[in-house]
């Protein structure tokens, strides 16, 4: 294991803040689950490199309950695609409890996957012939998210099945109106079974910090769902994942999230890592109150909110100049995505130019151009030269060095000595 210093700072110093918030209740309505701890905290996170970090009670076992529902959705997403899937689940927060009748008048339909109807379709809808082989399937993928060989709380399950009618009833329900695949008593059974999975913080923060890694685990390394499915579940999470709460949800942590009745807590930030929390009492809407509390610091102590614009990066641009009269030298810097292609083409463009003359693009300091940028840059250039500019790339520009009408070259100086001998076309 990795330990970096400040990141376990951060994580101990919260738990050491929350451990004695003393609001919330355990969930009884699952007997079992009635008889956890109140005190047991753990926190865990785990990066895109998959270096993890943890606090408090973070390798202590709890049943996933509904932080299966995005890992399961993400498994039929990928089974089936998004718009089979969307026939059985619609992508709509319901603004209700996680329990509730949240089906589509007339057809029946689940508003989302995160809600337990949603949820119990999406287990429904995994391929199988019977509900024991489902359950392998799915076993297998909560497993591959996790990034270890995960087990089944028999007693969490035994006491769920023994107390789930409303589900059941949920299932029913479904069923009758045609918005439930297979046998409803099955399905419901393979749904106590998921949530009944045994899980540690650090496991849900792998499995989170998967998500967030666009689908690969980041300690495995091994792909686990395709990244557009990640995406899609990630969305879900973040209108949906916290039931009545989402929205507050979103304006006040902005990531997107996932709480279970034992007391596990998920977020991801896109790109940069994975949390999760354990603690079981829970406030009325059945977010574990500690875990949300130590989101919301989390979030705020580390910039991590969604909609939060971070600081942008050094200049695309580090140069745009004119060079020997008849030469416009641009030089750009950095990693080349969309935001900064759009930034190094305004420089290019005709009006930035205006006149002709040959232009030189110095790519020397970029460390990277991603595909959609190398399109945006390439079609610029083919433009240029289109209209008879000399046109001088320097470095790479995506996996090709040089295109159509432009030449390419090592050095600074002699892309800019070219240019200048260049026989200009039109203009
Ligand atoms: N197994 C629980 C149920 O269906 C999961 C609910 C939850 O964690 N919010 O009631």
């Amino acid at each position: 294991m990795v330990m970096h210093e400040p990141v376990t700072d951060a994580l101990t110093q919260v738990h050491a803040r929350l451990a004695g918030l003393r609001d919330g209740r355990l969930a009884d309505y699952i007997p079992q689950l009635a008889l956890a701890d109140p005190d047991a905290f753990g926190l865990a996170l785990v990066s895109m490199e998959g270096h993890q970090y943890r606090a408090g009670r973070a390798q202590t076992p709890f049943t996933v309950q509904s932080v299966s529902k995005p890992f399961v959705y993400a498994l039929v997403l990928a089974e089936l695609g998004p718009a089979e899937v969307t026939r059985w689940v619609d992508a709509e927060p319901s603004g209700e409890a996680f329990n509730a009748i949240s089906l589509e008048p007339g057809t029946g339909r689940p508003a989302n996957a995160m809600i337990n109807a949603g949820a119990i379709a999406c287990t429904a809808l995994v391929p199988g012939p019977t509900g024991a082989r489902r359950f392998d399937r799915i076993l297998g993928i909560l497993s591959r998210f996790a990034g270890r060989a995960l087990d089944v709380d028999e007693s969490v399950y035994a006491s769920e099945s023994a107390s789930g009618n409303r589900n059941r009833a949920l299932a029913y329900l479904m069923s009758s109106t045609g918005s439930l695949p297979g046998d409803p008593s099955e399905a419901v059974d393979t749904y106590f079974r998921q949530c009944a999975v045994r899980v540690t913080a650090v496991d849900l923060a792998v499995m989170v910090a998967t998500l967030a890694n666009g689908g690969t685990n980041p300690v495995t390394g091994k792909a686990v769902v395709p990244e557009p499915v990640a995406v899609q579940v990630l969305a879900v999470m973040a209108s949906c994942g916290m039931y009545d709460a989402s929205g507050k949800w979103l304006l006040r942590v902005g990531l997107p999230a996932k709480s279970g009745v034992a007391g596990g807590l998920v977020a991801a930030s896109p790109a940069r890592f994975g949390v999760a929390a354990f603690s079981p009492p829970l406030d009325p809407a059945g977010t574990p109150v500690r875990g949300a509390a130590a989101m919301r610091e989390l979030s705020e102590r580390f910039g991590l909110h969604l909609m939060h614009n971070p600081a942008r990066s050094a200049p695309t641009v580090s140069l745009s100049s004119r060079q020997e009269e008849r030469v416009t030298l641009v030089a750009a810097q950095g990693a080349i995505d969309f935001t900064a292609a759009e930034r190094l083409l305004h420089e290019l463009s005709p009006v930035a130019l205006e006149t002709g003359g040959g232009v030189v693009l110095d790519l020397a300091d970029v460390m990277n151009v991603d595909a959609c940028a190398t399109a945006m840059v390439r079609a610029a250039l083919t433009d240029l030269c289109a209209q008879g500019h000399p046109v001088a790339v320097v470095g790479r520009l995506g996996s090709a060095a040089a295109g159509p009408g432009w030449r390419s070259f090592v050095s600074r100086q002699e892309a800019v000595a070219w240019c200048a001998e260049a026989p200009s076309g039109r203009l």
